[in-house]
């Protein structure tokens, strides 16, 4: 079944140049990466072992992958002789539809929800406010993108591309709305307690709780969280409802699998040692004082069984941590919205095309990749990202989804530079009329068939004296 992932009908240059054109997001963005960046390097070389948990977490990662009809079948069972109730969901409309489903079974007018990338891939909140029911996110980074009608620009840190300034005037508008006192500064501490004054008060309105998952352990039945903010808490235990939306790919087999993996998002993500909160859930409350009543697991697939058993499989094992975002050269300078779905930097360019069948995001691969392979080092499942980009690059090739006039250029590029006097003479043509299309300092356009592949990049002038002539005057050889 093919997945179906929102979409931005924008272009890629319009949608790159947007991102290149703001400074704020580009200064925020980066320092936020660069803070996770380094604080990932801190903590592993505080803690060299870690890495032999993680080779081990990813090992069990893949088996888990391999076998994960048998597990999604453990995991339902257990599930349920806990009180909870499972659905499976094969696309998005039916992970909606469950949900849909559920709230009106329990006459649910508002929900609160902890942060979940899959709630975003299947756009849960348009559903349920479509059906009439209020949404309220409740971790601060998706709160303050609520308010601003925008979508993550990050894996983990969905508001990474907004400044203080830029979340206090969000913040007065939702005050005067609410009839708050808006934040007296925009200090971070100042923002958080208004935002946590705000959101108390609708954690005990809400009717239903929806969390995702990080992992779930198919011998016991938990799902398991792992935040920094404490909201998942109180969505999975004020209301009388909850429901975890999950992608089938979360499940390992056991417990000792999770302990490898649990530290794994913190310590790569943002360079923590473990998220200040972990969350288990194994079942509905005993009485309705100690938390819901009610808990349902809708098991999400969207396209992800596609990529079982090809070689595309281990990108399953994605545990959301964002290392490959921020280590991106790409990502950290177009930011996240570029990218044109839910999924940003190079997992979103792998996983976007796939998981839709090119639908969504096929551009990616082609344009938001420089092959420097930063990711696939960064990348703690062991992910052959950028391996997958080359294959993906393939994948166009072979269905023809490239422009015919990019298709007709790289055959007659590489006509000319199979042989020793083609590449030389396209160099001397090149030398001769590259003034034309110079600015500062660098090539920005081309003639002819060639246009297309400066409209997303540019490149250094030709050399006035390449190494082979040099080394031909040198030689006295001809060159
Ligand atoms: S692909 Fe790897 S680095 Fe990127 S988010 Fe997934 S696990 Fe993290």
């Amino acid at each position: 079944m093919i997945g179906k992932l929102p979409s931005d009908a924008r272009p890629w240059p319009e949608r790159r140049d947007a991102g290149l054109a703001n400074a704020t997001m580009r200064e925020t963005l980066g320092l936020v990466t660069r803070r996770f960046s380094t604080g990932k390097r801190r903590v592993f070389l505080e803690d060299p072992a870690q890495d032999q948990a993680r080779r081990a977490g990813v090992q069990a990662k893949r088996a888990a992958i391999a076998d994960l009809d048998r597990l999604i079948a453990q995991f339902s069972s257990a599930v349920e002789a806990h009180g909870g109730v499972v659905r499976r969901a094969a696309t998005a409309e039916e992970a909606v539809e469950a949900v849909k489903a559920i709230a009106r079974q329990h006459q649910v007018q508002v929900v609160v929800k902890s942060k979940s990338m899959l709630t975003e891939e299947i756009q849960l909140n348009h559903g349920l406010e479509a059906a009439g029911i209020r949404v309220l996110e409740t971790d601060l980074g998706e709160y303050i993108i609520q308010r601003a009608h925008e979508t993550p620009s990050h894996i983990l840190a969905p508001a990474a591309h907004k400044n203080r300034a830029q979340i206090r005037s969000l913040f007065e508008t939702d005050a005067a709305e609410a009839g708050l006192r808006p934040p007296p500064s925009d200090a971070a501490e100042t923002l958080t307690q208004y935002a946590r004054e705000r959101l108390r008060r609708e954690f005990l309105e809400a009717g239903m709780g929806v969390t995702g998952a990080n992992f779930g352990v198919a011998e016991t039945g938990t799902v398991v969280l792992v935040t920094n903010e404490g909201n998942a808490d109180l969505v999975a235990s004020l209301p009388r409802v909850l429901v975890t939306v999950m992608g089938i790919e979360k499940l390992v087999a056991r417990w000792e699998d999770l302990t490898l993996l649990i530290q794994q998002p913190a310590m790569n993500g943002i360079g923590q040692r473990l998220s200040a909160y972990t969350t288990l859930i194994s079942g509905p409350a005993a009485s309705a004082a100690e938390g819901p009543a009610a808990w349902y697991v809708v098991l999400v697939d969207n396209g992800r069984s596609r990529l079982r058993q090809t070689v595309f499989e281990d990108v399953l094992s994605c545990i959301r941590c964002g290392a490959c975002l921020n280590v991106c050269p790409v990502f950290r300078q177009v930011g996240g919205h570029a990218y044109g779905s839910v999924y940003s930097g190079p997992i979103g360019v792998v996983e976007t095309p796939l998981l839709t069948d090119f639908q969504v995001g096929a551009e990616l691969p082609s344009v938001a990749c420089t092959m420097c392979h930063a990711c696939q080092e960064a990348c703690p499942m062991d992910i052959r990202l950028a391996e997958h980009i080359v294959r993906l690059r393939q994948e166009k090739v072979r269905r023809r989804l490239n422009p015919p006039s990019l298709t007709a250029s790289y055959h007659w590029w590489s006509r000319l530079w199979s042989t020793p006097e083609g590449y030389r003479r396209s160099l001397r043509l090149a030398r001769a009329v590259q003034g034309l299309y110079r600015r500062q300092g660098r090539l920005v356009n081309a003639p002819g068939l060639a246009r297309g592949w400066f409209q997303t990049r540019d490149m250094p002038p030709v050399a006035k004296e390449t190494f082979l002539e040099w080394w031909a005057r040198h030689r006295g050889g001809a060159s």
